[in-house]
């Protein structure tokens, strides 16, 4: 008796990263649509004429053929969909592709995140276009932590709910949000945040992208941006997020493409 061939299907996917498995496999992190995040298998991707290996490099979304295992999944056809060539040649965009792959990574486990696929995707074609990169990243932690129950609060002050003036904020990393002038003294470790940080941090929250994208942002204003935002993505995370601090350096060093056609 043959053994009973393995039920194969055919998926979408964004591979989020890989790692050495044994002989010449690899183990491919996968976000699909209709799955979340996954692990599977890519067998002799380490020989030099692997038809697959090309298709699976972190970043490229691609059209895989997977079959049923008692573990992983193994893949059995690749098929790259885009590679996002742009953001692999710049090093701002480079490293912002990895650090969006970094934060689905770390905030999804196995089986999760399939509602992150269609954010991940619009998110790596807005960063291949390489403009506004503040308005798209920021704009994709934002979605993030609204997907995964973390929505920090913006307009309402986090202990007794009432609206804000974006002049008289306080922040509070830890609680997620701000914090009014009348409640300061009862939440720890609260630090003044500036208005125009707040305001930039509302619109990416709540406006459409392609009005977000409009606002002009500046270096000194981006690093405090980044400097908010990667600070709430790690406590929520609860872990390091490597490629957060990476980025943080180098963007120190480039100028920032944001708010192209406003001065
Ligand atoms: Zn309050």
């Amino acid at each position: 008796m043959s053994p009973r061939a393995p039920r194969v299907y055919s998926t979408r996917a964004i591979v989020l990263g890989q790692r050495e498995f044994v002989e010449a496999a690899k183990v491919i992190t996968i976000l699909t649509p209709d799955v979340g995040k996954q692990d599977s298998v890519a067998k002799g991707v380490l020989k030099p004429k692997s038809r697959l290996a090309g298709h699976l490099e972190p970043g490229t979304y691609c059209d895989l053929e997977l079959a049923v295992a008692k573990n992983l999944d193994i893949i059995r056809e690749a098929q790259t969909i885009s590679r996002f060539r742009a953001s692999q040649q710049n090093l701002m965009q480079l490293t912002t592709l990895i650090y969006v792959l970094e934060l689905v990574d770390k905030y999804t486990v196995d089986g999760t995140g399939s509602d992150l696929f269609e954010p991940l995707l619009v998110t790596l074609e807005r960063l291949d276009r390489g403009i506004n990169l503040s308005a798209v990243v920021h704009g994709f932690e934002l979605t993030i932590l609204e997907i995964t129950g973390f929505r920090p609060s913006l307009d309402q002050c986090i202990h007794c709910l009432s609206s804000v003036d974006s002049v008289k904020a306080n922040w509070s990393q830890d609680g997620g949000g701000i914090v009014c002038e009348r409640c300061v003294s009862v939440i720890p470790d609260t630090s003044l945040i500036e208005p125009r940080v707040l305001k930039v941090l509302r619109a990416y929250q709540s406006w459409p992208y392609e009005e977000s994208a409009r606002i002009a942002i500046d270096s000194n204003l981006e690093a405090q941006l980044s400097r908010v935002m990667h600070g709430l993505m790690k406590a929520f995370a609860e872990r390091d997020i490597k490629s957060a601090d990476l980025l943080e350096e180098i963007s120190w060093r480039n100028e920032l493409s944001n708010g192209r056609g406003m001065s």
